[in-house]
């Protein structure tokens, strides 16, 4: 059975349309979703040999090999443009997914949806989206085996439609996840700030060099974001 993680990243994907897997260990995700029929044809791409022969395993333990290709390379350099509707990166952290996009920006062309699993700074994730011209269409958040996830969908659109005035509040806990503050939402940012106050009671024993004041500002700021969503 597939975990509810990868199972909120599988809602996201568009039916009938081709997915790319970046990242894909097992290939779990990619086996799932065409085995439901739901997905056509799929691509599990990975950059580690161990990884990369798991999935190559777990497709043709499944019978899937002539509908999902496992294909060994660093992130979207597995993919031709045009080749895919929709790519899907999860399990990582937010700034590796980012430089995932960034790198492979050329090979997007076609890609109409995007779903990300960050595992940590999602921020990253929509920045990027946002200087990229991909809409933040949707945002889950949830938890499962104590640890707490985000998933991020987007799609080809205007960036600055779901950004109000507030939008760096909005960068950081999600325009949508901020609508709802569900119980896993609460939880992830209170014990997020607890973190931070942690960093800045460090930081005001650590002196007054002009890197560490900017630093306490930031955590300043990040705090009182914090206290005032969890209000
Ligand atoms: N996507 C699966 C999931 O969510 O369960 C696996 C997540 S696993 C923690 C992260 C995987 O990403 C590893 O197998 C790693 O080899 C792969 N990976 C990391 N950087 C990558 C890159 N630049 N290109 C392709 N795969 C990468």
């Amino acid at each position: 059975k597939l975990s509810e993680r990868l199972a909120a990243v599988a809602e996201h994907i568009p039916g009938n349309s081709s997915v790319a897997d970046i990242g894909s260990d097992h290939a779990y995700l990619p086996c799932h979703v065409v085995k439901k029929g739901a997905v056509p044809f799929a691509i599990a791409g990975e950059v580690a040999e161990g990884p990369f022969q798991s999935a190559l395993k777990q497709v043709e333990f499944e019978g899937l090999s002539d509908r999902i290709q496992v294909r060994k390379g660093d992130g979207l350099d597995v993919i031709q443009p045009g080749e895919v509707e929709c790519v899907t990166i999860a399990g990582m952290g937010g700034p590796l997914i980012a430089s995932i996009l960034e790198r492979g920006k050329s090979k997007l062309d076609g890609v109409t949806k995007l779903v990300l699993q960050p595992n940590i700074g999602a921020s990253a994730i929509r920045k990027w989206l946002f200087e990229n011209g991909w809409q933040l269409v949707s945002e889950t958040i949830l938890k499962e085996d104590g640890k707490i996830y985000e998933v991020l969908a987007a799609e080809r659109g205007n960036p600055e439609e779901p950004y109000s005035a507030s939008m760096d509040a909005e960068l950081l806990f999600g325009p949508y996840l901020l609508q709802g503050k569900n119980a896993a939402f609460r939880e992830k940012w209170t014990l997020e700030k607890q973190n931070w106050q942690k960093i800045l009671e460090q930081l005001k024993q650590a002196g007054q060099s002009e890197a560490t004041i900017q630093k306490r500002q930031e955590m300043e700021k990040k705090i009182r974001m914090a206290e005032e969503v969890l209000s």
